[in-house]
């Protein structure tokens, strides 16, 4: 399938093609031409799966199919709105929207707490076509009159199983009161708590399920979470290092920068240690694989992106230094080990900003998450100089990481199985 057969507007295709898109996802190809036909659609995806355009495009069709011009009215209202768990994925959202509505006349702002009201109000005074807002900060717009959605048509919840762990459900149905009856809503969330689902029954018509399945982890891998103070990671990656007898072990960070600061420390330390991340020339990197191959070094630091097909069989652990943003990308991590039936070990730091990530990996892969300190590590270690003032709060123990996911040392919990 391809984005032309959608049957898109030519300023929408235009704004696709300088996205370098070619082939739209699964959750396009399910879900674009249902929301062009106008129905109420419940997306079951995940961030990573282009679910931001699939809802995007078929909306700038339909507001450009139906555009009521600039200055058409003294001041236009906003026609779309989209509500989001986090001022991220909000900002995310306004650039997918800018990006692939640039040949449209659409404006679009972001409406989100910590961010100045004043400037938020003057935008919403002079008039948008699209909001993409946090839920509170939105509702103190409604409450003072500023924002007004009373020519809202289409309607979005994005990861609306984020915003109820997040407690933002009743906002949110606060500030459907303000929006008409009379719209298109969709609803995109990773997983159907049953909240959500009897919120869809509240507040869609007749949704149109759109599920895209996302690929589970091999049985033959078991997963270990490491609750850990973010300015202890480093010589808890070390001791944890120390600790496994493995001939091969892969280490992600999140940034190419961190992969190489990771890996020059394991260097000073003494282990053979080497980096692939995208910074890196292509030959840099073949070595570094090479390598990692042929067992000149024991320990791969990586990115995501520069681990993506790496195919090497005799990986046993595979550490996440950082946590993935997705399931998926979780997935294809610790993909890594446990290749062919062969037994993998995945261990993951985690700090207090992973407790929502690691909710949600709970709630859609049907694993098994045991929480573990590290025998013998200083929980209590202080943190470098520079930084010690800012993060003194921080340098808890383990035991106030552990609260912080609500559970004690020795406890487990099985991810509940995935709604579907
Ligand atoms: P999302 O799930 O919306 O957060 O999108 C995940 C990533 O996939 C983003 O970096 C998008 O830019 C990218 N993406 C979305 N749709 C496509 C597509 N059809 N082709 C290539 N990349 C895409």
């Amino acid at each position: 399938m391809s984005f032309e057969e959608f049957g898109l507007n030519a300023s929408i295709l235009a704004g696709i093609r300088s996205l370098g898109y070619t082939t739209p996802t699964p959750v396009q190809s399910k879900a674009i031409p249902t929301i062009l036909l106008g129905h109420d659609v419940m997306g079951l995806a995940q961030t990573g799966t282009g679910k931001t355009a699939a809802y995007v495009l078929p909306m700038l069709n339909r507001l450009s199919n139906s555009s009521r011009g600039k200055g058409g009215t003294a001041c236009k209202k906003a026609r779309a709105l989209i509500v989001a768990p986090t001022r991220e994925l909000a900002d995310q959202i306004d650039a997918a929207i800018r990006v692939m509505g640039k040949r449209t006349r659409f404006e679009s702002m972001t409406i989100y707490g910590g961010a100045s009201f004043n400037i938020q109000e003057n935008k919403l005074h002079k008039g948008v076509d699209i909001i993409v807002a946090c839920p509170g900060r939105l509702l103190d717009h409604i409450n003072q009159g500023k924002a007004d959605l009373s020519s809202v048509e289409m309607l979005v919840l994005d990861e609306a199983d984020r915003m109820l762990d997040m407690g933002f459900i009743p906002d949110i149905r606060k500030i459907l009161r303000h929006i008409p009856g009379k719209r298109q809503t969709l609803l995109f969330s990773a997983t159907m708590p049953d909240d959500i689902r009897t919120l869809t029954k509240q507040i869609m018509n007749r949704p149109v399920i759109v599920q895209v399945d996302h690929s589970m982890p091999a049985k033959t891998i078991s997963h270990a979470l490491y609750p850990v103070a973010e300015h202890l990671k480093t010589p808890f990656l070390i001791r944890l290092l120390r600790n496994i007898e493995s001939k091969s072990v892969l280490v992600f960070t999140r940034t190419k920068h961190r992969a190489k600061r990771v890996t020059d420390k394991l260097q000073r330390d003494g282990f053979k240690a080497t980096p692939l991340q995208g910074n890196m020339t292509q030959a840099r990197r073949q070595k570094s694989l090479n390598g990692f191959r042929n067992g000149k070094y024991r320990i791969l630091v990586a990115t995501d992106l520069a681990a993506r097909g790496m195919d090497i069989s005799s990986i046993s652990h595979v550490i996440n230094y950082d946590m993935p943003d997705t399931a998926d990308a979780y997935t294809h991590r610790v993909g890594r080990t446990g290749r062919a039936a062969r037994t993998g070990e995945a261990f993951s730091l985690v700090t207090q900003a992973d407790k929502f990530i690691v909710q949600s990996f709970e709630r859609t892969m049907e694993i098994e998450l045991v929480i573990r300190e590290l025998e013998g590590f200083d929980y209590n270690m202080l943190a470098p100089r520079k930084q010690a003032s800012v993060l003194s709060h921080n340098t808890a123990s383990r035991k106030q990481a552990a609260v912080t996911y609500g559970r004690n040392k020795s406890s487990h919990y099985r991810a509940r199985r995935r709604a579907s």
